[in-house]
């Protein structure tokens, strides 16, 4: 049996940063971590790079969460971007901004932010106990008083955080076992769906497009027939899902769309540079120039190779007829084939591939300005076992940092 102010529970972005405030406010923390590490999944974010936060205004910034970012209002306030690059760089890590206000780990190695917040909580003299669970909440009459670990240690605490992530890439340690323990001791869970994921097609795709990356394409999402959703950019196709930047971003729309039973359609511009009429003369000309050549090899000259078959395939055109037998029909249905290229949706990636959860602890039974439960006393949330979500680009670990952050300084102002 042991007893702490602050009992953790979850040593990632979330949880680490909480202890590290909370340490810094005087308070005596402990972490439970059930994996062997801390913050496995902040050692792989941003393709391993850690795209830690954006500098985007604070205005903008909330635009890129669910709802506005309303709940989110308080934490950053509390603490925002240049705070945390500020934070780091006090640590010892240096971060660099790049192209749309991301800014990423100097080094280009995730791993050392984990390694900065791990040194950083040792420093302050944080207890953290890695590869043991937390499975069950000591909660009495509304109150917490700290947590039972799968092999039945006891450890009380003053006030108890759960920061336990979502339920996306499981292998990181985010089960989901934090919003199981939430919802026994009464806490609403919005439903989880993954997001910032690839999109599955109802059409199984050709290998001959496998692994295919477009550039500077415009793609539309649509919904029962109508416009949800606008990207340009880069899409791929990767084990026969859609996937690339355009793509994950368009999922945050998409996969809730697709539980709610609508229909949707991802809808590919891929000359967004030429209007119809425009696309009309540049293959009109084409034709002209190799009058003595294939459709096949016209397509060829307005695609990535792997794509012409596609294409000839889902338009029923002839690649093998001479450019000069090119009909104005011929060129309509290649035109629209280019501008056009649909795909309906059947479902999205498992959460093994998702970035983020969507859903969780319910916002509303939570002090935003506090983050402590408003139904069960000293009982706290943070980061993405809460129910808020992001675009890709260092929101979510902004959201994560920030609201660690808030239940440290919190936890102090209460507890004087
Ligand atoms: C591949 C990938 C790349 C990403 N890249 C970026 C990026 O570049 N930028 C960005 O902003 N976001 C990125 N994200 C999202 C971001 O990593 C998460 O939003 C963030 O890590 C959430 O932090 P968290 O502390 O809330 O949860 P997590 O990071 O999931 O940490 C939760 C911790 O709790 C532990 N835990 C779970 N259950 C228990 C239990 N019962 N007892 C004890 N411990 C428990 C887990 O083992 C884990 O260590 C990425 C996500 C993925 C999957």
């Amino acid at each position: 049996m042991s007893s702490t102010d602050l009992l953790v529970i979850g040593a990632g972005p979330a949880g680490l940063m909480a202890a590290i405030k909370a340490a810094d406010e005087g308070l005596k923390v402990t972490i439970l971590e059930s994996m062997p590490r801390p913050a496995r999944k902040l050692g792989i974010s941003g393709k391993g790079r850690g795209n830690l936060t954006n500098t985007a205004p604070f205005n903008d910034f909330l635009k890129h969460f669910n709802n506005e970012g309303r709940f989110l209002k308080s934490a950053f306030k509390a603490f925002f971007n240049t705070d945390l690059i500020i934070f780091f760089e006090q640590e010892g890590l240096k971060t660099v901004e790049e192209r749309g206000g991301r800014v990423f780990v100097a080094s280009g190695k995730a791993t050392e932010a984990v390694a900065c917040l791990h040194r950083a909580a040792e420093k302050r003299k944080v207890t953290i106990y890695t590869g043991t669970p937390a499975k069950e909440l000591i909660v009495k009459s509304s109150q917490c008083y700290g947590a039972i670990t799968t092999d039945n240690r006891t450890f009380y605490a003053g006030s108890t955080l759960l920061a336990t992530g979502g339920l996306s890439y499981p292998l990181t340690g985010s089960t989901g076992d934090g919003l199981r323990l939430a919802r026994l001791c009464g806490h609403e869970i919005v439903p989880p769906l993954p997001s910032l994921v690839a999109l599955k097609p109802e059409v199984s795709l050709p290998s001959a497009i496998e692994g295919i990356a477009l550039r500077n394409v415009a793609v539309e999402l649509r919904c029962n027939g109508k416009k949800t959703g606008e990207e340009f950019g880069e899409m791929s196709f990767l084990d026969g899902y859609l996937a690339g930047p355009v793509i994950i971003t368009l999922s945050r729309k998409a996969v809730p769309e697709m539980a709610d039973g609508k229909r949707c359609e991802i809808i590919v511009d891929l000359k967004p540079a030429l209007d119809y009429a425009k696309l009309d003369k540049r293959i009109l000309r084409d034709i002209e120039e190799n009058a003595g050549t294939t459709l096949e090899n016209i397509v060829a000259k307005l695609l990535p190779a792997g794509m012409r078959q596609f294409c000839l395939q889902q338009t029923g055109l002839n690649g093998q007829i001479k450019a000069a037998q090119i009909t104005s029909e011929h060129r309509k249905i290649l035109r629209n084939w280019l501008k056009e290229l649909k795909f309906t949706l059947c479902g999205q990636g498992p959460w093994e591939q998702a970035i983020v959860t969507a859903g969780g602890v319910s916002t509303r039974q939570v002090n935003p300005a506090t983050l402590e439960s408003k139904i069960v006393k000293n009982l706290y949330f943070a980061g993405e076992i809460l129910d808020i979500d992001a675009d890709t680009g260092g929101y979510n670990l902004q959201a994560a940092f920030s609201t660690g952050w808030l239940v440290g300084q919190s936890i102090k102002k209460e507890k004087p």
